[in-house]
């Protein structure tokens, strides 16, 4: 049979193995580490499981698909159910808002909390979804790099509705004309992070995002989030995939402008397509380093990173929920100071997620898992280990005033991922979350194709390629790449 090499098992490269194998091909995938699933892993500690990367999960028929895809019912391999609050933000001064899913009852509770008209919410979330019903198709279900994708209707008419696409305002902008109380702009400018982009910044085209939370539903695996790695690898091996681990790639193999297989151990596999999922900034430098080079591509800015504080709490707080924010005092400043100075700012918006809310066996009775996470600049080679002691002073000291708590105290285990651990453990270039950031107009246009324009049989996914990071589009990566390559 016709054979695939697939460099990584990130979800992307995990979704293209399994679409690949109904395709026909016999499939091997290499994977540098131990374990399956890249950003997508868990951490054991004491009695505490966490999620160690992805937290938030929209749009999982991108996921359902593969199972369906494969004849197999997903509820087999994978359950989950729909979040009824999608996330409770805090402010230090006592504000307090809940997201219902159910966008009439946020609205009203906006309403009650701080007096922002109801039909506001409304009006934002339907143009939310009047950005994602002309965008999707467009940049999300396609090649962008393909002619076919720009010479038809729907794209001519998508087009010439750019202005109200929101492609050439900032984001911020768009919000405060949108809503008349801060603290709303301030919520729905923190959906720029979701991509690891500054809402100061980027296009108001990213106000696509709230669509897929309050319209299209935030969910929870019942198991965690770690269980999309472990039904997708759970299917993948069931069609016959063959996973090799703790086998780093040290070379794809190319002879005559086209990918002939890869390099590992010292020794050389052959196979018909290549496919890399690997973060493509540091494929191009070491796997594909005598190879041609994208330099425009490999140049554009890298979206933010995290410093994330694992932490077991021995205590119960009943005001959490799953997705938790504690904002700054000033956004903008926190932009300013992460995607500007590339420091840590010394207010900032803290993230919590708890699991053991919805799956108790996450934590001890009693205790909580907290994934304590604040965004912060990429790697530029600050000294982390400097930064990463003054950032727990600034989350401590927010969690204290905004929850009126002393929490150091109560954390009974800790862990810490940086920046640099990120690069090390899934070799994301500078440790960015979500490949490139999406900070100007342009950055739709300016990702690596999912194919490569000067080797044959070289094919690409993942969260740094088109047509972007996170989970759904990281799927939706493999969808379009395997949808160019023929029947096996
Ligand atoms: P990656 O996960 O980047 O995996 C690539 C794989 O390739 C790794 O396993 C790596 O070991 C392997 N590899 C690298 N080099 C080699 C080599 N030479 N040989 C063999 N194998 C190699 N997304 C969301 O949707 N929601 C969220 O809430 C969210 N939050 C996030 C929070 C954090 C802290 C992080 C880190 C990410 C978050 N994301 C979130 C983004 C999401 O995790 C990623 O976009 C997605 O998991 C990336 O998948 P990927 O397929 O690109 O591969």
């Amino acid at each position: 049979g016709k054979k695939v090499i697939i460099v990584g098992s990130g979800i992307a490269g995990m979704a293209a193995a399994i679409r690949l194998s109904i395709k026909g091909y016999e499939v091997t995938v290499f994977e540098a580490n131990s374990y399956p699933g890249g950003k997508l892993s868990e951490i054991n500690m004491k009695g505490y499981r966490f999620d160690a990367g992805p937290s938030l999960f929209t749009l999982p028929e991108q996921l359902e698909e593969l199972f369906e895809l494969a004849n197999k019912k997903t509820e087999d391999f994978f359950k989950y159910k729909r979040l009824e609050i999608n996330c409770n933000y805090f402010w230090e001064d006592g504000t307090k808002l809940s997201a219902h899913a159910d966008v009439a009852k946020f609205a009203e509770e906006v309403k009650t909390q701080l007096g922002e008209p109801a039909e506001n919410i409304k009006k934002a979330l339907n143009n939310s979804a009047y950005i994602y019903r002309h965008l999707a198709p467009l940049f999300m279900h396609r090649s962008l790099h393909k002619w076919s994708t720009w010479f038809n209707k729907k794209a001519l008419s998508s087009y010439l509705r750019m202005g109200k696409l929101g492609l050439f305002k900032t984001m911020n902008k768009a919000n405060t004309q949108q809503f008349k109380h801060p603290k709303l702009v301030q919520l729905f400018n923190r959906y720029a992070t979701y991509n690891g982009s500054n809402p100061y910044q980027t296009p108001a085209t990213l106000n696509i995002i709230p669509h897929l939370e309050f319209n299209r539903g935030a969910y929870f695996p019942i198991k965690g989030m770690h269980d999309i790695t472990s039904s997708l690898f759970n299917l993948a091996k069931e069609l016959g995939v063959h996973f090799q681990f703790n086998q780093p790639v040290e070379r794809i193999l190319v002879k005559n402008n086209t990918a002939k297989g890869v390099k590992a151990g010292g020794k050389s596999y052959y196979s018909d397509f290549v496919i890399n999922n690997m973060d493509m900034v540091t494929a191009y430098k070491t796997i594909l380093k005598e190879e041609k080079q994208p330099e425009r591509l490999l140049k554009q800015p890298k979206s933010s990173s995290a410093l994330i504080f694992y932490w077991g709490i021995k205590k119960n707080f009943p005001e959490l929920d799953l997705h938790n924010i504690l904002f700054s005092n000033d956004y903008e400043k926190e932009f300013k100071a992460i995607f500007e100075k590339k420091d840590l700012y010394e207010d900032p918006t803290v993230y919590i997620n708890i699991t053991s809310i919805h799956k108790k066996d996450d934590a001890p009775d009693g205790s909580m898992n907290w994934f304590t996470m604040i965004n912060v600049p990429n790697n530029q080679g600050q000294d982390w280990d400097t930064l990463k002691i003054k950032a727990k002073e600034f989350i401590v000291r927010k969690i204290n005033t905004t929850l009126n708590t002393d929490i150091e105290p109560l954390i009974e285990v800790e862990q810490i991922l940086d920046p640099i651990g990120i690069e090390t453990k899934t070799s994301s270039a500078n440790g960015a979350l979500y490949g490139n950031s999406s900070n100007n107009k342009y950055a739709a246009f300016l990702r690596h194709p999912n194919y490569s324009s000067s080797i044959d049989k070289l094919y690409f996914c993942g969260g740094s390629v088109h047509p972007g990071g996170g989970i759904p589009l990281c799927l939706l990566s493999a969808k379009i790449m395997v949808d160019m390559i023929p029947k096996a």
